[in-house]
């Protein structure tokens, strides 16, 4: 009888918000799974179920500092991600974003591991083209409060093309657009978790700005399935792709095309906890603010057989149950 081996994969971040829907998806795929993660954003709460999976091991670790293991699969989702967490040190977001890809693509090079590496729509910074398509080449501050986690991470995916150019590293990238659910962190910072946290606890919701700005929102489970059927791929496909659109490597947005205002956002959570007794107040524009964002998918959809499938009511309902039963305790 032939011995079936599970694949190794290891993620880095996997104690984040991402990272551990991402772990948890691997291992229900047979994977045996090394979580990486610093834990500072992250926490062990959301990983805990998955300790009691046989092929499931956690290593405390800085993506900064080389790794070493031999793994089919690595994704680096290893930064923090919500503008308050990644401006807290900006020269830590900038080392997680550039030292670590460099050691993720150093470890992929040395032991011939698939890479997938999870960029972001803040490339595009305050974007000219709407919407955006992977072609763009954005319009980014390169000395604002934002520039650490927006230049570390354009620096990450330069370093990926070129890995992939000069050595031949199997890297593939997501240009992931603002994506929630649970096991995002009650104080991460981001909208959609302030929104809920700030409803349930019946304080105000605070629209920065005039609460114009637009976003388009995807729910977890629709990003990791783009990934693994990226993943999923031969690598003579993925090479035929990018000759083809004529990226410098593969690199595709991953988002929900559906566009908000953030005020729209915050009705909709009202809406949906009509118990609330919240108001909408507005406070100052952070600097540097995207003021409009959504993908175009043409290239996710073509090559990944690939569209989000959860609308925005739906995945906010979802979100919203898992934090009322957080607060509950
Ligand atoms: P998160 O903050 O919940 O998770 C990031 C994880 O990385 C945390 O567990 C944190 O502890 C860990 N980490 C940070 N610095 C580290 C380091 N130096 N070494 C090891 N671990 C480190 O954020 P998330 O939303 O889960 O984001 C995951 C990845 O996806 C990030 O790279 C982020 O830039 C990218 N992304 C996310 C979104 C989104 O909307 N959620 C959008 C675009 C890109
Ligand atoms: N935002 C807001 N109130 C909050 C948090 C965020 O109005 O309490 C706005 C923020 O200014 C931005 C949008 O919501 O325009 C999305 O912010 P988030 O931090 O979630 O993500 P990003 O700005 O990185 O897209």
């Amino acid at each position: 009888m032939e011995l079936k081996m599970p694949k190794k994969a290891l993620v880095t971040g996997a104690a984040g918000f991402l990272g551990s829907h991402l772990c948890r998806r691997l291992l229900d795929e047979g994977y045996e799974v090394t979580a990486l993660d610093n834990l500072f954003t992250g926490t062990k709460d959301n990983i805990l179920s998955l300790f009691e999976n046989r092929r499931f091991s956690f290593v405390l670790h800085d993506v900064t500092q080389p790794f070493w293991g031999q793994f089919d699969e690595i994704y680096n989702l290893a930064c923090p991600a919500s503008p308050i967490h990644y401006q807290h040190n900006p020269v830590e977001t900038l080392k997680a974003s550039v030292l670590g890809m460099m050691n993720m693509l150093d470890l992929a090079l040395k032991t011939k591991a698939r890479l997938l590496h999870t960029s972001t729509s803040e490339i595009y910074g305050d974007p000219l083209v709407h919407p955006q398509v992977e072609t763009y080449w954005g319009n980014v501050n390169t000395i604002g409060v934002r520039s650490c986690y927006d230049e570390g991470k354009r620096c990450a995916e330069t370093l990926a093309a070129d890995y992939r150019r000069e050595y031949g590293v199997d890297v593939r990238m997501v240009r992931i657009f603002n994506t929630y659910g649970p096991n995002m962190h009650p104080k991460d910072g981001r909208v959609i978790s302030n929104f809920i946290m700030q409803a349930l606890s019946n304080d105000d919701i605070t629209l920065f700005g005039d609460g114009l700005q637009t976003r388009s929102f995807q729910y977890c489970d629709d990003l990791i399935e783009a990934i693994r059927r990226y993943m999923a791929l031969p690598l003579e496909t993925v090479d035929a792709f990018c000759a083809k659109c004529g990226l410098g490597a593969p690199v595709i947005n991953v988002g929900n095309p559906g566009e908000y205002t953030v005020k729209q956002l915050a009705e909709e959570i009202l809406r949906q906890m009509p118990e609330s007794r919240s108001k909408l107040v507005y406070r100052p524009m952070p600097q540097d603010d995207p003021k409009r964002r959504k993908p175009d998918i043409t290239l996710a959809k073509e090559l990944l057989g690939w569209e989000p499938k959860i609308p925005l009511n739906e995945g906010l309902a979802k979100t919203i149950a898992y934090f009322r039963n957080l607060v509950a305790g």
